[in-house]
């Protein structure tokens, strides 16, 4: 079992002791040792032979080690069940709504039986909710929009990684069929980080060849609906996707129609107003006269616009960029020369030093930051000063050996609790690129996390922050974080903010990269590589630049080595004698 399921267990613990009425202590104590395995590095599966390892972790005593090694072998653990028995399953849920916790669940459950959302929901419809202490007209009212939005929240976005190999597969197959002009729409299109239903578009005179060609692919599950021009699918464990067949003469109005975004879309279709003409998924049309719609770029032409790549379609000044013809030239995966962020099996990633230079030099990079964790990562076995010294000098015996690529020495360097780096600085000074990092202690106050972040932009042998907002998409939220303050630090210091594009992350978001782009910063990708296959993920960094608007001047892994090092920070930096 994964560490993600064994902290939603100690989750669910906490949450049923809660509703139990228990002691708030044990109830903390599940709650925490759920946040800190949730953010364990290494597999609690691979701890658990070692008696120790368990309650060496923070939070972790013997009783919760009992408890998780009774989870690896058994799939759970009896006090979770005995609990699990002792209330109706839609409880927990209810506690989950937004203005009730577990004290007034069960309040509700004993006065009223209400014991999940469809009973709340009868018991406001009727009525039934005045006079029970504590539900006033207003909380009520509240109840009854929250009940709402839990109705329409739909399932979890995938993550755009997740929702590329799907792409990948479907347009392999439609092209291995004779389709060509082929292509995905929606948010994917958009690079988004996170991607709901598919939309796939085929440009061709033979749709229902197209449509059956689609729905006979071997990772549908389930075909949901099916015309000549039009079918859906749900995929094998995995999203729904729907496939449009398109006339050619139709295919760039279809594409950008269903690319969006909405927000876009909306604007797009007032400049046709403005012009006299009509926009829609078949074209560009003067009267009844078609002017436009067999590619993009014809079709933004005729609205006297620029194309828009779909990156920046989302409504933030980029068509008044095109009327100016004026967009700015993104960046693009082949101008980055090197990746500045990955981990070897001296921590917790899984290759050598040398399987993971001669995976980036196969990528054709220049350079490669090895960036293991720091001391206070105990769990990732994280790096003192004497391991590192000994990592940088293997790297030095490797960059002459190897040619091709140089191996850059790095760390992830941990920011401590009150703000202190977990490295002094005459070991900072010998790395070639130091990227600073908060993994633990994150507080509920922005002013807090903001305090340790500046104290690392400040020091100048830090180059840069990594993934900067701390979030885990579909998972963890972003550290609470006064960003402006932190943008201006590190635009005044000549500190790199990361685009960091591991899947689950991509942090920075591209609204704040934007954001700090306009505060002068400039930006650093790395893919934060725990295995070789990882270095590929330098494309989702790409993906965050290119929403943020970003060119390659703005990143300093699109230098070469030398104007690299010249534009880091510690380049200003002369040791004081
Ligand atoms: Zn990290
Ligand atoms: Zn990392």
């Amino acid at each position: 079992m994964e560490n993600p399921a064994i902290a939603d267990q100690f989750d669910e613990m906490a949450d049923l002791l809660e509703l139990d009425g228990a002691n708030v202590f044990r109830v903390r104590a599940y709650r925490n040792a759920a946040r800190v395995i949730r953010d364990l590095g290494t597999p609690l599966r691979d701890l658990a032979h070692d008696p120790k390892a368990l309650v060496e972790l923070p939070g972790i005593g013997t009783d919760l080690a009992a408890k998780i090694r009774e989870i690896l072998e058994t799939g759970t653990f009896k006090a979770l069940a005995e609990l699990r028995s002792k209330f109706p399953a839609g409880l927990l849920e209810l506690t989950r709504l937004p203005g009730l916790g577990p004290k007034r669940v069960r309040l509700l459950h004993d006065t009223l039986g209400i014991a999940s959302l469809g009973d709340l929901r009868r018991a406001l419809e009727e009525g039934r909710l005045e006079g029970v202490r504590g539900f006033g007209e207003r909380s009520v009212r509240k109840l009854k929009e929250e009940l709402d939005r839990a109705a329409t929240r739909g399932e979890k976005r995938m993550l755009l990684a997740e929702a590329e190999k799907w792409v990948n597969a479907l347009l392999e197959h439609l092209r291995a069929g004779g389709f060509d002009t082929v292509e995905a729409a929606g948010s994917y299109r958009r690079r988004k980080e996170t991607v709901g239903d598919l939309d796939l578009l085929v440009a061709t005179t033979e749709g229902p060849r197209a449509i059956e060609r689609f729905v006979s692919y071997s990772g549908v599950e389930e075909i949901l609906a099916q015309g000549p021009t039009k079918a859906s699918v749900r995929l094998r464990g995995g999203p729904q996707a729907d496939l449009r067949a398109v006339h050619p003469d139709e295919y760039g109005a279809a594409l950008c129609y269903f690319t969006g975004s909405k927000a876009h879309n909306v604007e797009l279709r007032k400049i046709a107003q403005a012009l006299d003409l009509k926009l829609n998924e078949y074209g560009v049309f003067s009267g009844e006269r078609r002017v436009a719609g067999r590619t993009e770029e014809e079709v933004y032409e005729a609205l006297g616009l620029e194309w828009i790549p779909p990156e920046l379609r989302e409504a933030r000044g980029e068509i008044e960029l095109a009327k100016r013809r004026s967009l700015p030239q993104l960046v693009e995966l082949r101008d980055v020369r090197g990746d500045l962020h990955a981990h070897t099996n001296a921590t917790d990633g899984k290759a050598t030093l040398e399987e993971m230079a001669a995976a980036a030099r196969n990528l054709g990079h220049r350079y490669l930051a090895i960036t293991d964790h720091s001391k206070r990562v105990t769990m990732a076995r994280g790096l003192d000063a004497e391991r590192l010294r000994m990592q940088w000098r293997e790297i030095d015996r490797i960059n002459r050996e190897a040619g091709g690529l140089i191996l850059l020495k790095g760390v992830e360097l941990d920011v401590l609790d009150d703000g202190a780096l977990d490295l002094p600085d005459d070991v900072l000074a010998e790395a070639d690129y130091v990227v600073a990092s908060l993994h633990y202690g994150a507080s509920r106050d922005p002013r807090e996390n903001t305090r340790r972040l500046l104290r690392a932009v400040m020091h100048p042998l830090v180059d840069a922050i990594a993934h900067p907002t701390g979030r885990l998409l579909n998972r963890r939220e972003p550290y609470p974080l006064d960003f402006e303050e932190l943008a201006r630090a590190c635009a005044a210091e000549g500190c790199l903010l990361e685009l960091n594009g591991s899947p689950e992350r991509m942090d920075l978001p591209d609204h704040l990269a934007m954001a700090a782009a306009e505060e002068g910063v400039r930006f650093v990708l790395g893919t934060d590589s725990h295995a070789v296959s990882h270095l590929g993920y330098m494309s989702y960094a790409v993906a965050i630049a290119r929403r943020a608007g970003l060119t390659k001047d703005r990143i300093v892994n699109c230098l070469d080595l030398e104007g690299l090092r010249r534009s880091l920070k510690r380049s200003a930096y002369r040791p004081i004698q």
